[in-house]
């Protein structure tokens, strides 16, 4: 039997925190907007350590039961064991992820201008002509939906990117939750060249509830056992598990004809942390505001939302993340003794304090060019690049992209 075309002015792919959240940001226009969500409950599976710096409360109105805790310090922790505790007016929240995806679905849900169609799998799309205009024909697993723009907020490995030649490169997480007696005030971090692509992590929940997991690149569940095993953490004891996929590297193309993409699918994602919500979060209010325009002056050509969306996030966003993935290809390279060795130099240099005072969890360029200006920090630098000069051509084409 032959399906019948839906219509729709906007579908928006995903119904995580990206998509719920553009779909708000557009629930007071008069679009009819379609999300397309492949699972049944939003939210869930839950894949996220839940670690959001102080920006949360700036772009969003954050009710008090998403946030679970706050931490006043970062541990961090060298391969041989060496510790720097950093605090300062960056107390970073821990949120319920899972309220968070759905605190803006709660809010729309019953809009009648916004349908939902969960436990429905976004599948392709294609170009059409209608009165010589673009629009796209989408396919999913129960229907055909004609609209005229498509949003890809369906996460890493985004299908709607894939369709446009798109594909990020990913890495593995893998996290439980246990009971435990680490300091509920510490979210701690493991650097080891092991799990070089990211690091280890303890992030404490609130309850004595630790969330505790590792993102790597290869053989996520053998280097997950390393590292509980390093912290005389017993598996079995898990409340729970999560594993996850985070995007990596710099931000994507993000616009294309009558497309966009938003949040992990753009890889608007911190390489140094994988960090992504305070970035998507401050993307979805650009894309929000080019979707408007588009449809006010019925203007969907790349060029139109490269420059209403991708410029704007390029600017404010794409730039710091140059900054993030920068300083993550650099630390891929350490040795455990280069690791040994900036600590050593922090502690020694008194630059702990610097950090505290100017480390931006999410745009960290001010305490890089401070950190720059200290003499033993700019050595260690120097004789690094010198040592990995594939390094220093690296970011200086990361940094003129
Ligand atoms: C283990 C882990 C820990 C993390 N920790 C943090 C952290 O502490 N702080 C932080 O800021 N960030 C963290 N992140 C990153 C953060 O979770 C992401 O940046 C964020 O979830 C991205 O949101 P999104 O809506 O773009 O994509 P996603 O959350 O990936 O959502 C994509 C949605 O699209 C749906 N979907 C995908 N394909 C289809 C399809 N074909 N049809 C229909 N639906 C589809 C999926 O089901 C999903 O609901 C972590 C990630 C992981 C994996």
């Amino acid at each position: 039997m032959a399906k019948n075309i839906e219509r729709f002015d906007l579908a928006i792919v995903g119904a995580s925190i990206a998509g719920n959240f553009l779909c708000y940001l557009l629930s007071n226009t008069k679009l009819r907007i379609l999300v397309i969500e492949e699972h049944k409950n939003i939210g869930v599976p839950f894949q996220c350590a839940g670690i959001v710096s102080q920006k949360l409360t700036q772009l969003i109105k954050v009710p008090n039961d998403i946030i679970l805790n706050r931490v006043n310090v970062a541990k961090l922790v060298t391969p041989f064991g060496k510790i720097i505790k950093l605090s300062g007016d960056e107390n970073p929240y821990i949120i319920n992820r899972i309220a968070l995806d759905r605190l803006f679905y709660e809010k729309v849900k019953n809009y009648k201008n916004i349908s939902f169609y969960l436990g429905e799998k976004f599948e392709s799309f294609k170009y059409l002509k209608e009165n010589k205009n673009k629009c796209v024909l989408l396919e999913t697993s129960k229907r055909k939906i004609k609209v005229k723009m498509l949003i890809g907020c369906d996460g890493p490995l985004s299908l709607v990117g894939k369709t446009l030649g798109i594909k990020n490169k990913v890495i593995y997480a893998s996290q439980i939750r246990v009971k435990g007696t680490f300091n509920q005030n510490e979210a701690a971090m493991y650097f080891d060249p092991r799990w070089k692509e990211l690091f280890g992590w303890i992030v404490p929940e609130g309850n004595n509830i630790y969330r505790i997991g590792i993102g790597t690149s290869t053989n996520i569940a053998k280097k997950f056992k390393l590292f509980t095993k390093a912290l005389k953490i017993d598996i079995n004891q898990k409340i729970d598990q999560q594993g996850g996929i985070i995007p990596y590297g710099l931000m994507n193309k993000i616009a294309f004809n009558n497309v966009l993409l938003l949040g992990d699918s753009a890889c608007q994602v911190k390489a140094t942390t994988g960090g992504g919500i305070v970035m998507l979060l401050t993307c979805a209010k650009y894309a929000a505001s080019c979707i408007i325009k588009c449809f006010k002056t019925n203007s969907f050509s790349k060029k139109f939302i490269k420059r209403n969306y991708e410029r704007l996030c390029a600017t404010n966003v794409g730039k710091q993340l140059k900054i993030h993935y920068i300083v993550r290809s650099m630390m891929e390279e350490f040795t455990k003794k280069d690791f040994e060795k900036l600590f050593q130099i922090i502690k020694k240099s008194k630059i702990e304090h610097l950090i505290s005072i100017y480390g931006d969890m999410d745009f960290p360029r001010e305490i890089i060019f401070k950190l720059l200006k200290n003499p033993l920090v700019f050595t260690f630098l120097i004789k690094f690049v010198l040592k990995h000069p594939n390094i220093f051509v690296r970011s200086l084409r990361t940094l003129t992209k």
